[in-house]
């Protein structure tokens, strides 16, 4: 059987200590095994990193923007590859691969404008003969620690504006699913990067730790569960290093009663059941307000038949597995146990659909579940599968107090064609990414990706904008030059003049 392996220093690693299986979750095969860091091998990324971090952070901004070009051509001609591993490890249907793939390298393109997004300021003559400037400079070696459902996405999330920025990067993906991680590090090297900018860390959670514990590592993006990314961020911090932890959601999506009903809930479907239903900014509650709510309930479970489930390299597959049998049964389990929560459950998605008869893949059907309240387990918890729950309300305003009683800020949508209501409800609802007349608000890659509250510790959104300042910190150089004016002793505090 493969086994999967690091890439250190410009080159694969075979581990040396205990390994982790990896399946095909659409036949639910044992596929691979993936080796798991040791302290050793933790130890050797983290030099490579550091070993190529002077240089890097030294080489001109017009050959890191030239390498980043390379890096976007390879990525582009590679993106079938890298859309059949995650498929094939994942479980998602090939075109939405393919599309995650084309919003990771929406990512290395914003980081081709590196010279620009560094440009620093400059202040002259700020005192008599003094001029100041802030330089961006690079924070050394940063880590990246990444979930399994998007496992090329989220890498270049990180990757390209921390490479950009001059420092040196250590992905740890997901054990899950580790293999795109590698043909990306492939990818870099071919570019023309040197060794050591850019390093593979498989592993589980010893990895994360010897990554949060190791004093040569500045930085740590974290994309994944709340639980975890609440650790990684108290843990980080408190090991002194700047941390930004995006963690779980649960989205929810309005419907106003003007909303275009056939929009809405084609919008649920695609949000709720796309990816079954294993995105972040999947949409797991629809609210629906007021006289809506009978016929949208009808028009979802209409709908709901035409999701043709099967392995997600089949053309004709809409939806494809989970990642493991455990998630599976979890998933399963919310919706065996929504009924006797109160809730009706409308469409029952708990097994396997017929279409998957006859293969061990980790599949499930889509379930619709009406009459969900705060309290229930349904509700309550993220649940990372296709179980679209509805919440039904009387008002705007309840809906809008619902959402913002919910621990999670990850993103909301809201559909209706009165845009007064649409402007007011920006203002009103406590969520970073805001969705109207748009079920999947990731922002674009030159926009900065965050949730609030629960589904973000640390100060910083990922990429975009925000992404460069958390790889770069400041610095400011106040400058004065000689001229033929020599001033008296003075020890008082600097004063401009
Ligand atoms: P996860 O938290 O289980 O794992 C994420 C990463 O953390 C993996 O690399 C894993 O190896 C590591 N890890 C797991 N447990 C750990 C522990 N106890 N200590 C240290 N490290 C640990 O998440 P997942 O199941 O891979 O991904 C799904 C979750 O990620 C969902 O909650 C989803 O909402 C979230 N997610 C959030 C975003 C976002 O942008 N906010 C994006 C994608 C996924």
């Amino acid at each position: 059987m493969q086994t999967i392996g690091h890439w250190i220093d410009g080159k694969p690693v075979t581990g040396g200590g205990r390994l982790g299986p990896v399946f095909n979750p659409a036949t639910g095969q044992r596929t691979a095994e993936v080796t798991l860091a040791t302290d050793g091998e933790i130890a050797d990324a983290v030099r490579a990193a550091s070993a190529a971090a002077v240089d890097w952070s030294r080489t001109s901004l017009s050959r890191r923007a030239g390498l980043l070009f390379r890096l976007r051509e390879l990525v582009s001609a590679h993106q079938e590859d890298l859309a059949r591993i995650i498929t094939r490890e994942h479980g998602k249907v090939h075109s939405d691969a393919l599309g995650e793939v084309a919003r990771g390298l929406e990512c290395v393109e914003f980081a081709c404008g590196i010279p620009a997004l560094l440009r620093g300021e400059f202040s002259a003559e700020v005192s008599r003969g003094i001029d100041v400037h802030t330089v961006a400079r690079p924070l050394g070696v940063v880590a990246g620690i990444t979930p399994f459902n998007f496992p090329v996405m989220v890498p270049l999330w990180m990757l390209a504006n921390a490479i950009a920025c001059g420092n040196t990067f250590i992905l740890k993906p997901s054990e899950k699913d580790p293999s795109a991680s590698l043909l990306l590090a492939e990818l870099v090297a071919r570019a023309g990067f040197p060794d050591g900018v850019v390093n593979v860390l498989q592993g589980d959670v010893p990895a994360v730790t010897g990554l949060l514990e190791h004093p040569d590592i500045a930085a740590v993006s974290f994309v994944g569960s709340t639980p975890v990314a609440r650790h990684i961020y108290e843990a980080g911090t408190r090991a002194g290093k700047r941390v930004q932890a995006l963690g779980g959601a649960k989205n929810h999506m309005v419907v106003l009663p003007d909303a275009d009903l056939d929009a809405a809930a084609n919008a649920a479907i695609n949000a709720g059941y796309g990816s079954a239903g294993e995105r972040c900014m999947a949409i797991s509650v629809v609210v629906a307000v007021g006289t809506v709510a009978d016929p949208l309930v009808e028009a979802i479970a209409a709908r709901i038949p035409d999701v043709v489930i099967g392995p997600g390299d089949d053309e004709a597959s809409m939806m494809g597995p989970l990642i493991t049998a455990q998630h599976r049964d979890k998933v399963s389990s919310y919706v065996t146990g929504a009924a006797d929560e109160g809730a009706t459950v409308v469409v029952d998605g708990s097994r396997a659909p017929d279409s998957t008869a006859g293969t061990d893949g980790f599949f499930l059907g889509c379930s619709l579940v009406d009459q969900v309240r705060p309290g229930m387990r349904v509700y309550d918890d993220e649940i990372f599968g296709p179980v679209l729950s509805v919440v039904r309300v009387d008002t705007y305003e309840q809906a809008v107090a619902l959402i913002n009683a919910n621990q999670y800020g990850n993103g909301v949508a809201l559909f209706t064609r009165d845009g007064g209501a649409a402007r007011q409800f920006q203002r009103d609802v406590q969520v970073g990414m805001v969705g109207i007349n748009v079920p999947i608000p990731v922002p674009v890659a030159w926009h900065s990706f965050g949730g609030w509250k629960a589904s973000l510790f640390g100060d910083s959104p990922i990429y975009g904008p925000e992404g460069i300042r958390f790889y770069t910190r400041p610095q400011v150089v106040t400058s004065r030059w000689p001229d033929p004016t020599s001033e008296a002793i003075d020890l008082g505090f600097p004063v401009n003049r």
